[in-house]
């Protein structure tokens, strides 16, 4: 049987999502069916208006919807350590760790696989950080797979011709797995055995 129109649709839309199946991209639509009206537009209204006002920040490439961000302008957090992640959901998990510096968001994650230049990152902007001379130590947090390694190494040789500090996470991060998707006492372990390279 065929499905109307418009909840096929529907359905479709919400299967493009990550880790939404055919069903529950079945179970979400007949969720939003039945609720009350002004709830259907209030989703639709926020997806559409964080699409439209969220741009990453022009400091540290986190996302935000005031440039700089809120983490930039923070006057309480530390301006001497800088930390390097691949996605601003790194930065949301790292944040429970109780680090209290900055950040520096790469907003692509390299792939060796796909044959892209490691030389292509625009590096400007953290070049630009570093050269104001505040900062005294770079935390690399990138994901502990081989790709966070290669680039991790890149990223080191840029910032130590800076003359600043290079540190990267401890080991016992799961290989292979997600910075975001770590625990929050792993990641935290990580940070405090952090190591210089
Ligand atoms: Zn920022």
């Amino acid at each position: 049987m065929r499905l109307a129109r418009p909840l096929e649709n529907l359905i479709d839309q919400l299967q493009k999502l990550p880790t939404i199946g055919p069903k529950t991209a079945q179970r979400l639509a007949l969720y939003i069916l039945k609720a009350p009206p002004e709830e259907a537009r209030q989703l639709a209204r926020a997806i559409v208006d964080a699409q439209e006002k969220i741009f990453p920040c022009s400091v540290c490439g986190y996302l935000t919807d005031v440039d700089p961000c809120l983490i930039c302008v923070n006057p309480g957090r530390s301006r001497t350590s800088l930390c390097i992640v691949e996605e601003a959901s790194d930065i949301i998990a790292i944040e429970r760790t109780g680090y209290n510096g900055k950040y520096f968001v790469l907003n692509r994650s390299f792939k060796l696989m796909d044959d892209n230049d490691l030389g292509e990152m625009n590096l400007e902007p953290l070049l630009n950080i570093l050269q104001a001379g505040e900062v005294k130590e770079v935390i690399l947090a990138l994901n502990p797979n081989i790709d966070g390694e290669v680039t991790s190494r890149f990223l080191a040789s840029v910032v130590s011709q800076q003359q600043v500090k290079v540190t990267r996470l401890a080991h016992g991060l799961p290989v292979g797995g997600d910075i975001e998707f770590a625990d929050e006492i792993t990641l935290r372990r990580a940070m405090e055995g952090r190591k210089e390279l």
